[in-house]
């Protein structure tokens, strides 16, 4: 009985989406100074009004942050509070040594757990921090609303998935790419009508649970099954065709390795050269007709990495004293190709088409605020 309510409790909290995610910006710098200000909108500080030509900063002195309102200290505090009256206002913030950044909504400062530096956390709407995210990770990739609901889409799901990953530090995300990358608040017109127009949806297994969105630059004309590259079988991240990352970009890629350095790779990893059968293979492998996932053994992956290939899915030719490495794709392959995407939008295919190209037997579901 007890297990029962365990999991009745667990899925109605995991079921619902929150208005409000606490996510921690400038995470990665060591923060003893920041100052900040108002953007637009109305906001309070720690229940003081604060017109928008206040300049406001933050100090760390003796475990405490110092607050200072146009140069004059205010007060000292354990949390410093700068709420907004609505969704609408936005602030900027200068960490002293660091790029200003601007950021939707509420910000919290207080000191570290060991009192050394300052946490900032931007307190902030959830589909502000999804725009914030795509725009920050591919704003500049395209100009088509489409583009943007697939990747809002996909942030969301992280997002949902990932809610709880620093919940032990007392925020939610953090802004670089252990979460996913968050340095500003949306501006661009698209980037924000393809955040609201897929409001609170997120993409489900067949389990009903949020999907690892996994991504890549360019498939190079089929995608990898994550069996292949991470052993373990995942039902949605299955190989597909995908004709539409052909001809883009990053679609095809050489490189030129000394014939007796690539044999003497496969020699190292206890292939046996004397057979000629071998040597042929290695010198000779071909995917042509389709992906492999290993050379006599070997896994690709492995070889990826080794040479730092862009891609796994290459075939091999003699070249001189060389073999030369003619390769398609860019990334490792599972999951949703960004090119090909990309393309689907420009080829006028919708945002929802686009997720079940890539991710097999997927289902979208908008999750409702409670
Ligand atoms: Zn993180």
């Amino acid at each position: 009985m007890k297990k029962i309510c365990f999991l009745i409790i667990a899925c109605i909290s995991f079921l619902s989406y929150s208005e409000n995610v606490r996510v921690r910006i400038y995470a990665e710098d060591k923060i003893k100074e920041v100052s900040f200000g108002v953007s637009f909108g109305s906001y309070t500080l720690n229940n003081r009004d604060i017109k928008r030509q206040d300049k406001l900063k933050a100090v760390l002195s003796e475990g405490k942050v110092e607050i200072y309102l146009n140069e004059k200290l205010l007060d000292k505090v354990d949390t410093l509070k700068l709420s907004s009256e609505d969704l609408k206002c936005f602030f900027q913030i200068t960490p002293t040594g660091l790029k200003q950044r601007r950021y939707d909504n509420n910000l919290e400062i207080y000191p570290t757990k060991d009192k050394q530096f300052l946490m900032l956390i931007n307190n902030v709407e959830c589909e502000n921090y999804i725009a914030g995210v795509v725009q920050s990770e591919a704003g500049g990739a395209s100009d088509n609303t489409e583009f943007f609901k697939v990747q809002a889409i996909c942030c969301r799901t992280y997002m949902q998935r990932n809610i709880n990953k620093h919940k032990k530090e007392g925020f939610n995300l953090c802004d670089c790419v252990n979460c996913q990358v968050y340095f500003s608040r949306a501006n661009k017109e698209q980037v924000i009508e393809g955040s609201m127009k897929t409001k609170g949806e997120v993409i489900l297994d067949s389990l009903g649970k949020p999907i690892e969105t996994l991504f890549h630059s360019n498939s190079g004309g089929e995608t990898v099954n994550a069996k292949d590259v991470w052993g373990k079988e995942v039902s949605y991240l299955q190989p597909v065709r995908d004709t539409f990352s052909i001809n883009q970009k990053n679609y095809t890629w050489e490189k030129e390795i000394r014939e007796k350095d690539w044999l003497n790779y496969f020699k190292s990893k206890g292939i046996d050269l004397k057979k000629e059968s071998n040597k042929q293979e290695i010198l000779n492998f071909s995917q042509q007709d389709g992906r492999k996932n290993n050379i006599l053994g070997i896994n690709l992956v492995q070889i990826r990495k080794d040479f730092n290939l862009k891609s796994t899915y290459f075939s091999v030719k003699q070249w001189g004293s060389n073999v030369k490495l003619i390769g398609r794709g860019y990334g490792h392959g599972v999951g949703l190709s960004q090119e090909g995407a990309a393309e689907m939008c420009e080829e006028g295919y919708e945002y929802w088409q686009v997720i079940e190209h890539y991710y097999t037997g997927v289902k979208i579901k908008e999750i409702k605020n409670q």
